[in-house]
């Protein structure tokens, strides 16, 4: 069992359309699908992991995010303890796990997203174990440390080299002097 253990039904309860599809679990997943909820949508998180939280985990063991907990807080749940202090890697990745509960956010974890095609009318998704879904709207937030995706639109103009290379998985592990 997972420490996010509410999610793993949902697509094996027969769901096949939502309003909106959000590709990944990490911060930036979890509080669009908060907002979007909040908003009434029918919303799904698809996260390819076997819990939620994104890159936090993984990172190495004496990280704290570089601003304090009161500017580190997703939308409607403080971080617990002081405003002024600086949350360790463990209590935001607790934090995330906790923000999905409390708000009860869909997750279905273990579930990759493989494709995504717009057909002009909404976005038809095809997932690790040959789940699909149809939504109107799909948020990408899939993070910079995965395999990077762009749209190809009429109208996106052409993506930008990133400026750095992403962490490799060593430095997002490892403390500093530990490697
Ligand atoms: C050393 C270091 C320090 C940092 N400090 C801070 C800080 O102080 N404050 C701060 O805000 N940020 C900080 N960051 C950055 C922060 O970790 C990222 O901004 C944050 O994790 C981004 O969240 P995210 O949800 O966009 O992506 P992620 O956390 O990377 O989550 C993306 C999720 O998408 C999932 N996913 C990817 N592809 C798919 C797919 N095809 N199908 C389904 N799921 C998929 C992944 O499994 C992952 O769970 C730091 C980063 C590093 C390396």
């Amino acid at each position: 069992m997972t420490a996010f253990d509410t999610a793993d039904p949902i697509l094996r309860r027969g769901l096949r359309t939502v309003d909106v599809a959000v590709v990944g679990a990490g911060q930036s997943g979890l509080a669009a699908g908060q907002a979007l909820q909040h908003a009434g949508l029918e919303v799904l998180i698809l996260e390819a992991a076997a819990d939620v939280g994104g890159s936090w985990p993984s990172y190495y063991d004496s990280l704290t995010p570089f601003s304090p907990a009161r500017f580190s807080a997703l939308p409607g749940m403080r971080l617990p303890g002081r405003s002024n202090r600086y949350p360790t890697r463990d209590e935001i990745t607790d934090y995330l796990r906790d923000y999905a509960v409390r708000f009860d956010l869909p997750v279905q974890i273990d579930s990759r997203v493989l494709d995504a095609a717009w057909d002009g009318q909404a976005f038809h998704l095809d997932l690790a174990g040959g789940y699909r879904l149809t939504a109107r709207g799909l948020v990408a937030a899939s993070g910079a440390s995965a395999d990077r995706m762009s749209p190809t639109l009429p109208v996106w103009p052409s993506s930008p080299e990133p400026s750095c290379t992403p962490p490799t998985t060593a430095a997002r592990t490892s403390s500093p002097g530990k490697e």
